[in-house]
């Protein structure tokens, strides 16, 4: 077999396997080998049903009994029901959506089941477990089975476990790939990662890697497979970033040169002193500026650490300077946020900012343009249509242009655009960037700015094309939020201490897990509190007198920044959300915030929520409702209280709860795989070390074509743009 060879030409395909190897977008022999376990199940797994405990994965052997066919009282969705059971005792089993299950097995039946033990208010089930039928028990299992002595388990190595979708198994991926491999497939595969790498950190080389992972021997080869692909991940992501940044590098730059004495005049006016992280990043930025090659840099900062006072202060630096060899004009300055009503709020911001000096700055989102000063009015602002903006923003006469994103589309041209400031943008993109380039090879420095936090080694490896400056500390004398975590038996009286805040005339944000009330008879039909439901509950039973909103994703755009609207002019008291409201806008009097389910969410995220209530003068209030009584859930939330930074909440999410919940690896576009390289600092910092020397040596990877195939491919996968 060819690693090239269609699987379809080399394996007997039924119809419905044929779908399947397409939704997983499997359609080569290398396509299947690049497909892996995620987990092995290991014989250990095995257990008798009386031990079995909820949360866990486990194998039982059993004789089955009383299968049924069932609708769901509300959802009408079909499921197959049973019991199985061992001498030790028995357990429910339910498939959802997969009645024909019933059909399949007869009463007495005996089987293997690996599944997930759950557990519901009426005891624990197997939820959608994995069915082989047996002939008989597989061994006398009380004897041998089940005293398994130590040594012997870690011997027998299990099987790999892959995800499943309808029409393939676990089982199939593993025979096939078996023959795969034993067609001697892998003898001819060349390594794309350089073998001197490969050396020097102990890694595999790809045939051993490959089946290694596929059919490990034992637990150490499995993870030492992994470990080669989740580097290679890191690898790859890290020769892409580190390219771009020497791509972007090479360009020439409009060197800001720094004017000391102007830079404090300018930050003299802000009614506050710099803190110190504000002051170390912005003296780095402004050294960055004044190099002549471009800066690509991120400020990393919670929410309210005041970011936007450094990028006023970058700001300034660059319109305050002239265009090359010019003795009138300035260099302009591009500044893009999420949202038009941040957009608008920046645009307000920036007027107090630099009101003083005779420098227009203009506004462009969807809904119109406006320009500061207004000719009638200098000291308020106007609207002027965009075709108007455009000419002045190209003739360089409005040096400060504040936007959403329309601001970098085509149609709008600078005339000497020296800086983009980009405002919570994940990532700004090769494409992007490429086209701020200008046909004389100038392009402007790059601050990027963000809020969200995420662990360093994530940091380094998604944001490896940038130089990263963090704003660790909140200014000071700001008042800190009050943060309780609640059990369910505090709700009531915590709901009376909000009653106070709102009858002062403050607003509420409650945060709910869910958009709409879950199914009841859907697997993992926990009890978690629901947007739409919370509000109805709120409005009939708790806060009659207020008026109550809702906000959730699966809103119209429009529906939403009009509730938000609302909220924001007080016409709403409360507002029921899920976590769509994380980057949203700043609502001072909004200053208590209710967070449901907290066990849900991730400490960093928790603390991104808790920011919606940071920018008031008034006393702030979150209440974590926790329904988990568990003594580790409450310990976990209460770093809350503690954590210096949403930062360094991120790590200890990632040492707590592991890369896997992280929330969204897809937002990052890394494997779950990948995400095992995050977890490990040494790793990342190595895969950066050789990507950066690489692309020293060899921008192109020239002399290494294989990997660059593998770049290429890599980014195709995982891209944003
Ligand atoms: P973010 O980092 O979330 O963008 P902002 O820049 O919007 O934060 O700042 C939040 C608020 O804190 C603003 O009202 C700003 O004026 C204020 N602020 C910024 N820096 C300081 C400081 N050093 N001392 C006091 N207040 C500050
Ligand atoms: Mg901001």
């Amino acid at each position: 077999m060819e690693l090239h060879n269609r699987l379809e030409l080399k394996f007997r395909l039924d119809a419905s396997q044929k779908k399947a190897l397409h939704r997983l977008k499997i359609f080569s022999v290398a396509d299947l080998l690049f497909y892996f376990p995620v987990r092995y199940s290991h014989i250990s797994e095995i257990k008798p049903i009386s031990q079995l405990v909820a949360g866990e994965y486990a194998t039982v052997y059993g004789r089955f009994w009383s299968p049924d066919i069932k609708r769901g009282f509300r959802s009408k969705i079909l499921r197959a029901e049973g019991e199985v059971m061992d001498e030790t005792g028995k357990i429910k089993v339910v498939w959802f959506n997969q009645a024909y299950l019933a059909k399949m097995i007869h009463s007495g039946q005996f089987v293997e089941l690996t599944g997930k033990v759950m557990e519901s208010k009426r005891g624990k089930y197997m939820a959608n477990p994995e069915f082989k039928k047996i002939d008989s028990m597989p061994i006398d299992i009380h004897e041998s089975l089940f005293n398994f002595d130590k040594k012997k388990q870690s011997e027998v190595f299990g099987f790999p476990v892959y995800i499943e979708t309808k029409g393939i198994t676990s089982k199939w991926f593993y025979h096939t790939i078996l023959k795969i491999i034993k067609d001697k497939t892998l003898n001819n595969i060349e390594d794309y990662i350089p073998k001197e790498i490969l050396q020097k950190y102990h890694l595999p080389s790809l045939k051993s890697a490959l089946i290694w992972i596929h059919s490990p021997k034992n637990a150490k080869d499995a993870e030492t497979a992994r470990k080669r692909f989740a580097f290679e991940e890191v690898f790859c992501i890290q020769l892409e970033r580190q390219h771009d940044k020497f791509e972007y590098r090479k360009n020439k730059s409009f060197q800001v040169k720094l004017d000391k004495n102007s830079v404090e005049d300018f930050l003299n006016r802000f009614p506050f002193a710099l803190t110190d992280s504000q002051k170390k990043s912005t003296e780095t930025i402004l050294g960055d500026m004044a190099k002549n090659f471009p800066m690509s840099r991120l400020l990393e900062g919670d929410v309210g650490s005041g970011k936007t006072a450094v990028a006023a202060t970058a700001t300034y630096a660059t319109v305050n300077q002239r265009p090359n060899g010019q003795s009138f004009g300035n260099l302009q300055v591009a500044y893009m946020a999420p949202t038009e009503i941040l957009a608008t709020q920046h645009f307000e911001s920036f007027i107090q900012y630099f009101k003083h000096l005779s420098i227009n700055v203009g506004l462009i989102t969807g809904s119109g343009c406006r320009k500061f000063p207004s000719k009638v009015n200098p000291s308020g602002w106007t609207t002027i249509s965009r075709a108007q903006l455009l000419k002045w923003v190209a003739n360089g006469e409005i040096p400060i242009l504040i936007g959403t994103h329309a601001l970098i589309q085509k149609t709008v041209k600078f005339k000497n655009l020296a800086l983009v400031v980009i405002d919570e943008q994940h990532r700004f993109g090769t494409a992007q960037r490429r086209k701020l380039v200008r046909k004389d090879g100038i392009a402007p420095h790059l601050l990027s700015m963000t809020a969200t936090p995420i662990p360093r080694t994530l940091a380094l490896t998604i944001y490896g094309d940038l130089d990263l400056s963090l704003l660790s500390e909140m200014p000071a004398g700001r008042k800190q939020i009050i943060t309780e975590i609640i059990t369910p038996n505090k709700r009531e009286e915590t709901y009376e201490k909000i009653r106070k805040e709102l009858k002062a005339g403050r607003q509420l944000y409650v945060i709910c897990p869910r958009i709409f009330e879950p199914d009841p008879e859907k697997e993992l039909a926990l009890n978690v509190k629901s947007a739409v439901t919370e509000a109805k509950i709120l409005k009939t039973k708790v806060f009659p007198e207020y008026e109550i909103g809702v906000l959730h994703s699966k809103m119209s755009k429009e529906k939403k920044e009009n509730v938000m609207a609302d909220f924001a002019e007080g016409k709403i008291n409360i507002l029921c959300a899920t976590s769509v409201v994380e980057v949203g806008v700043n609502v001072p009097n909004a200053t208590v915030i209710i967070i449901e389910g907290a066990e849900r969410f991730g400490l960093a995220q928790l603390h991104q929520l808790r920011g919606r209530v940071i920018r008031s003068t008034h006393q702030a209030y979150c209440y974590i409702f926790a329904e988990a009584k568990s003594e580790k859930t409450i310990s976990r939330l209460k770093a809350l209280k503690t954590a210096k930074n949403g930062f360094e909440l991120a790590e200890l999410d990632l040492t707590l709860r592991g890369a896997g919940e992280l929330g969204g690896t897809k937002q990052w576009g890394i494997t779950d795989l990948g995400m095992e390289a995050i977890k490990n600092i040494k790793m990342v910092e190595a895969a950066r070390a050789e990507a950066v020397r690489l692309i020293e040596e060899d921008p192109e990877l020239s002399k290494y074509p294989l990997l660059k195939e593998k770049v290429r491919q890599k980014v195709q996968e995982f891209h944003f743009e």
